[in-house]
């Protein structure tokens, strides 16, 4: 196994991350440029949250689908907005059985066009509605600079699609799924998140309007975790989705859909990750608690095993993930550091010194305390630990965002604040185009969202000084 070693993270940030992921073994560069391979310890993670959150989805009513990879280029240009914003970035089919084919395929972006042109004959009546699906898929989108996990050319994602009787109904369904997106963050990532609305400008292409959730990054900079979209009536309107209404009229259908992606990954290696590599949250790790026995005996290694199998019996009924290593052939010192490198929330250390006062040593990842704790209950005490770590990370992300996040009423600061701390900006923001695009311009910085909770404020735009409803979030982002 190749010694891998880790770039500081105040020393080179952009190296430090994909560093992470080559020492915990998460990604492969593929042969194909902007393409990834996901190693079984960056896949457990995706496993996790997919569990998590199809549970959520079924919940919420959802079910699963599976709709074709392979769409007609012809579906695309159905809808303006669409096809102007995915043409650039779609891969195309043009052959096929060693021949070429009467109409090019594209290869999924996302799918609402075939979605849309199939709930055309599943879709008569308001009986038929809400109609509420989602796809475990994976999609393309052709990327010029791409980064593990966070962009890359064909990535793995979750896709809601979800068809209405009413705006109103299309709506609630937007924030719904919205929400959940919010709960899976902050509950299983440890990830605090802001919900708000996209400006025009950053809205879904063939979207009515976008909410999404913001995250900070542990260098100050923004993420896009979640999207979800009330797409209105323009899907079945390019599709010709009708439906007959309870008054007997007919009408289009609304339309929603949402996603999440594995670029969550590359959020919880930036937002959790330290000088020795990645941090799982417990939740979300298949490996909770790793055991390293400290032996040089054979007769110390019996009595060592012994009490680890003893009191390691009880995790598995605890629901707590433990995995024992008692390879030989490695140091403890070592497997310390391989364990630390993975992310692994914490670490049970125990040596024939510890067996004498019927204790183990606890140490954890996310802070490196270390604390004795008695193997009588142990399952108990290491239930309640991964708890404060879960909980732990979290109040470390809020207090960091918060650290990070300023109020700005003078323009002229903005460069030199991102420049030296990234962060977020809260300013006032008129709601043209032109005040945005100009900030993008002279600064990388965006409008993550228009927070949802924002408090009520009256002010002026920091560009044009004209009047203000309240602030906005601007971030360089991810
Ligand atoms: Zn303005």
């Amino acid at each position: 196994m190749a010694e891998a070693k880790i770039t500081k993270r105040s020393e080179d940030y952009s190296r430090w991350y994909t560093d992470v992921i080559a020492a915990a073994e998460l990604a492969d560069y593929a042969p194909v440029k902007g393409c990834m391979i996901i190693r079984p310890n960056g896949y457990a993670i995706w496993e996790k949250m997919q569990q998590a959150l199809d549970g959520m989805f079924k919940e919420t009513g959802h079910q699963n689908a599976y709709f074709p990879l392979f769409i007609p280029e012809s579906f695309l240009k159905k809808e303006a907005q669409h096809v102007e914003g995915f043409a650039p970035e779609v891969a195309v089919v043009t052959h096929g059985g060693g021949e070429k084919l009467e109409e090019p395929l594209i290869i999924r972006p996302t799918s609402e066009t075939i979605i849309w042109n199939t709930y055309r004959n599943w879709i008569q009546s308001y009986r038929d509605l809400p109609l509420l699906i989602n796809q475990w898929a994976n999609v393309v989108r052709w990327e010029m600079r791409t980064r593990l996990f966070l962009r890359t050319t064909e990535f793995l994602w979750q896709e809601g699609h979800t068809a209405h009787a009413t705006d109103d109904d299309a709506e609630k369904e937007t924030l719904q799924m919205l929400g959940v997106y919010k709960r899976f963050a902050e509950e299983w990532m440890a990830l605090p998140v802001i919900e708000g609305r996209k400006t025009e400008r950053e809205k879904f292409a063939g979207a009515d309007h976008t909410y999404s959730i913001e995250a900070m990054m542990g260098d100050g900079k923004a993420l896009q975790a979640g999207t979800s979209h009330h797409l209105g009536q323009n899907f079945a309107k390019a599709f010709d989705v009708t439906f007959q209404t309870d008054q007997g009229t007919r009408d289009y259908v609304y339309a929603t859909s949402w996603g999440l992606s594995t670029r969550m990954i590359g959020a919880l290696i930036m937002a959790h990750g330290d000088d020795n590599g990645i941090v799982v949250p417990p939740r979300l790790a298949t490996i909770q608690v790793v055991v390293i026995p400290i032996f040089r005996k054979p007769e110390e290694r019996e009595r060592v095993m012994a009490a680890v199998n003893n009191f390691t019996a009880a995790f598995k009924a605890a629901g707590i993930g433990v995995k024992i290593d008692d390879r030989e052939q490695y140091s403890p010192g070592w497997k310390y550091n391989e364990w630390e490198k993975r992310g692994v929330p914490l670490r049970i250390e125990v040596g024939p010194r510890d067996l004498e006062k019927n204790q183990v040593m606890l140490v954890r990842r996310d802070n490196g305390q270390k604390t004795p704790a008695s193997q009588d209950d142990l399952a108990q005490t290491v239930r309640k630990t991964l708890d404060e770590i879960q909980a732990g990370l979290y109040q470390k992300a809020v207090e960091f965002r918060e650290k990070h996040s300023y109020p700005v009423d003078d323009y002229s600061k903005f460069n030199e604040i991102l420049d030296r701390d990234a962060g977020f900006l809260w300013s006032h923001w008129c709601g043209s185009d032109a005040c945005e695009d100009r900030v993008k311009a002279e600064t990388k910085a965006t409008i993550r969202c228009i927070p949802m909770n924002r408090p009520k404020e009256t002010g002026k735009c920091i560009v044009c000084g004209e009047t203000s409803e309240g602030r906005v979030i601007f971030a360089r982002a991810y």
